[in-house]
């Protein structure tokens, strides 16, 4: 195959964030490209919209309008989408919610996947999770392939845990952390979210919860997706300040090589341990974003933050059920999907308008 030179990560219009030009030659880029030169590796699949939690920042604690069951896409219709992505170049699936576990045939879900080729081998099967339940779960989804984990647990306080989530479950969190602790699946990387008045004065204590784990914490900075609408720029905790917290413990010296991750990452008094950052709103990394989404009812995002859907489902259940014609179908798709994404998310921007979902029904 001929090498095709590639523009990774032009700058991105105002206040959308990405800084990081560079052009590489990649003889396998074929695929998912889009018209910013970014190639797409990730898809990230949320199973559903339900959830074991209600954080604060994400959900409401009544009143959510759930999506319908009979809209929730099938194993096989996942599966289908999943095994076309792979062939147009995805190497990573993300299985997310709404809380993935909640879904009854998970560990069927990632047995499939797991199976899937790609272009270099096995894709990778990954899981961001609250822990709930997971404890029970983990040989079952190692068994079956999942290679890496992500848990959410944004304070070890059971007071601040149950007013946070509105669940008394901190337990059941700690105990998934420490299966997944005594698992072979590494990197663990625990996902905190900072917010004022609520876990800045333990951000350091969470760092030294996941060193002792094993486990890599990374801090996120709290985006505009939560149901309620009531994110406030004035109130996040930036990255600044995460950074300034952890450094009256430890020395922090910056790890270089982030390529495409999210994650900007120290290393903590000279290492072994480090901890990460995701500035997804003071220092958002859209030029190298790698990533796309297919919500629980089958639609396909570009972006956390976009407005736009594509929808699968309409072409899963109707017109592209002539067989012989559903891949090229699905694939052209997922290819419109990645030519309609923007350059940045501009979520620092005064114009910046929420998406109407919130983070549960889009998948984190
Ligand atoms: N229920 C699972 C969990 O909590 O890990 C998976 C879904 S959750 C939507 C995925 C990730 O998104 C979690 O780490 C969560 O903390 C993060 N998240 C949710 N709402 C967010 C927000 N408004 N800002 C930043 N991160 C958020
Ligand atoms: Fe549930 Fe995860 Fe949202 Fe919390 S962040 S309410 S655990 S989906």
């Amino acid at each position: 195959m001929t090498a095709v030179p590639v523009v990774i990560g032009r700058r991105p219009a105002s206040g959308a964030g990405g800084d990081t030009a560079r052009t590489v030659t990649d003889p396998s880029v074929r695929g998912l490209v889009d018209t910013h030169g970014r190639v797409h590796r990730d898809l990230r699949i949320s199973l559903t919209d339900r959830c074991s939690l209600r954080c604060t920042y994400c959900m409401p604690e009544q009143g959510n309008e759930w999506l319908a069951r009979t809209s929730i896409l099938s194993t096989d219709e996942i599966v289908e989408v999943a095994r076309v992505a792979a062939s147009l170049g995805i190497r990573t699936f993300r299985l997310t919610g709404g809380e993935p576990l909640l879904r009854p045939d998970i560990v069927d879900v990632v047995r499939r996947i797991a199976l899937i080729e790609g272009d270099d081998g096995p894709v990778e099967v990954a899981m961001t999770t609250n822990g709930i339940s997971l404890a029970q779960k983990l040989p079952a989804l190692i068994d079956a392939g999942l290679t890496r984990l992500n848990i959410s647990i944004d304070t070890i306080d059971r007071q601040k845990f149950a007013d946070l989530t509105r669940r008394d479950r901190l337990d059941d969190v700690f105990e998934g952390i420490a299966a997944a602790a005594a698992s072979a699946l590494r990197p663990l990387k625990l996902n905190a979210v900072a917010m004022r008045g609520v876990n800045d004065d333990e951000l350091a204590d969470l760092v030294a919860f996941a060193m002792e784990a094993g486990a890599q914490l990374r801090f996120i900075e709290q985006m505009p997706l939560d149901a309620g609408h009531t994110w406030d720029r004035e109130t996040m905790v930036t990255r600044e300040e995460i950074l300034a917290a952890l450094e009256e413990r430890w020395t922090l010296e910056p790890v270089p090589g982030r390529g495409g991750a999210p994650a900007e990452k120290w290393r903590i008094d000279g290492g072994p341990h480090e901890v990460g950052v995701i500035a997804s709103v003071t220092a958002p990394f859209c030029g190298a974003c790698d990533r796309l989404r297919l919500t629980a009812d089958g639609q396909l995002r570009n972006c956390l933050f976009s407005n736009d859907e594509y929808d699968l489902t309409g072409l899963l259940r109707g017109e592209a059920s002539v067989p012989g014609q559903r891949d090229d179908a699905i694939a052209d798709l997922l290819r419109s999907c990645i030519l309609g994404k923007l350059p940045g998310h501009a979520i620092d921007d005064p114009s910046f308008l929420q998406p109407a979902r919130g983070m549960n029904a889009i998948g984190g």
